[in-house]
């Protein structure tokens, strides 16, 4: 797979961009092309939507049998999101203490490294989240 397409494939990704249907006002990540609840009345009618990149964690699981591209990470800590715009995604959350990782907990979006193409070294970046403890430090 060459860079470009990589970059094209993953541009709504990268940039944490969804769509809203504009007929009964709910927001999808990833998009959609026709919005599950209005089916044909959507058609045209689907709008980006960047998010916020805020949310609060929905639920999350420590994993500690990590594939091999996430060697020197482990354990790490894969949640689902819950986005303030009301989707849900899963990714992973960077913590320095994972103990005090808790369901409830506000999240923002960060942009990182996840992994490393070997065959052709091409690294992909990604979002990732961090707790915000309440307050933001930036
Ligand atoms: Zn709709």
């Amino acid at each position: 797979m060459s860079v470009a397409r990589i970059w094209r494939e993953n541009r709504s990704r990268y940039n944490l961009i969804g769509n809203t249907c504009t007929v009964c006002g709910q927001t999808f990540f990833p998009m959609r092309t026709v919005c599950p609840k209005c089916h044909r009345e959507s058609i045209g009618k689907m709008e980006e939507k960047p998010l916020s990149g805020m949310g609060s964690i929905y639920s999350f699981s420590v994993v500690h049998s990590a594939p091999e591209s996430f060697q020197t990470v482990k354990p790490y800590v894969m949640g689902i999101i819950e986005m303030d715009e009301g989707v849900k995604l899963t990714a992973q959350i960077v913590d320095a203490d994972l103990e005090a990782i808790a369901i409830g907990d506000r999240v923002k979006a960060v942009f990182r490294r996840v992994r490393e193409i070997d065959s052709e070294g091409v690294i992909q970046y990604g979002y990732k989240f961090i707790r915000l403890n309440g307050e933001e430090t930036g």
